[in-house]
């Protein structure tokens, strides 16, 4: 694949997460979650988790500066010097820019965004169906990947959990912002030729080749 530096862009269960993961093992460069981050924030009790816990709640998203702040520090860091695979960042033009900035200032830029779309009716049961181990990790879905028995991890026996915002009314609340603030990230990048659009709607398998064609574009 040509360049290291990537974002995933697409609605709330559009799968950038699970091709962010394949992206990594494919090019050896870390997947920046901002709400991974976010989560671990609000884990440790920081100011910062406290603060965005009751956006993340409600499905709203976190003000700018705050992640402009935290992506900032991220970038720094030694692993993100080769390349990184931006998973759920920028969300909102304002982020976009700051980003560019930031790159710019340190000489880098980005080699594609890739738009990975999902017809809006399978985005509700995706996500509303997952659980998740609180203790190992392992990611589960009550419908499309069931643990053995209902609710309880298969690899190590723990009450699987469902991440607070994604109840229906907050995924509503998402997708609604998604509208909003992110969809028009669409056109940001078009105008500056890095936009790739990719067909989400097939099986994990199917996108990735699909993802890989389009970061080696
Ligand atoms: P995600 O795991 O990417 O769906 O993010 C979970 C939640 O974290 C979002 O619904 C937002 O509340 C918050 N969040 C994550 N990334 C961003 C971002 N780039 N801008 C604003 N809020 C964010």
């Amino acid at each position: 694949m040509a360049g290291r530096n990537f974002i995933l862009l697409g609605a709330p269960g559009a799968g950038k997460g699970t091709q962010a993961q394949r992206l990594v093992e494919a090019l050896g460069v870390p997947q920046i979650s901002t709400g991974d981050m976010l989560r671990e924030e609000r884990r440790l009790g920081t100011e910062l988790g406290k603060k965005a816990a009751e956006y993340m709640d409600q499905g709203k998203l976190v003000p700018d500066d705050l992640l402009i702040a935290l992506i900032a520090q991220r970038l720094e860091k030694p692993d993100a010097a080769k390349g990184f695979i931006l998973d759920g960042f920028p969300r909102t033009l304002g982020q976009a820019e700051a980003l560019d900035k930031m790159l710019a200032a340190k000489g880098r830029s980005l080699d594609a965004v890739i738009a990975i779309e999902v017809q809006r009716s399978v985005i509700v049961p995706r996500i509303t169906g997952r659980r998740s181990c609180p203790k190992c990790g392992a990611p589960y879905h009550v419908e499309f990947q069931p643990p053995k028995v209902a609710d309880v991890c298969d690899a190590c026996g723990t009450k699987l959990v469902q991440r607070p915002d994604d109840t229906e009314a907050a995924v509503v609340k998402r997708l609604e912002a998604y509208d909003t603030m992110t969809a028009p990230l669409f056109a940001y990048y078009e105008g500056k030729g890095k936009l790739r659009r990719v067909d989400g709607n097939a099986d994990v398998e199917t996108v990735w080749k699909r993802v890989k064609e389009a970061a080696s574009a």
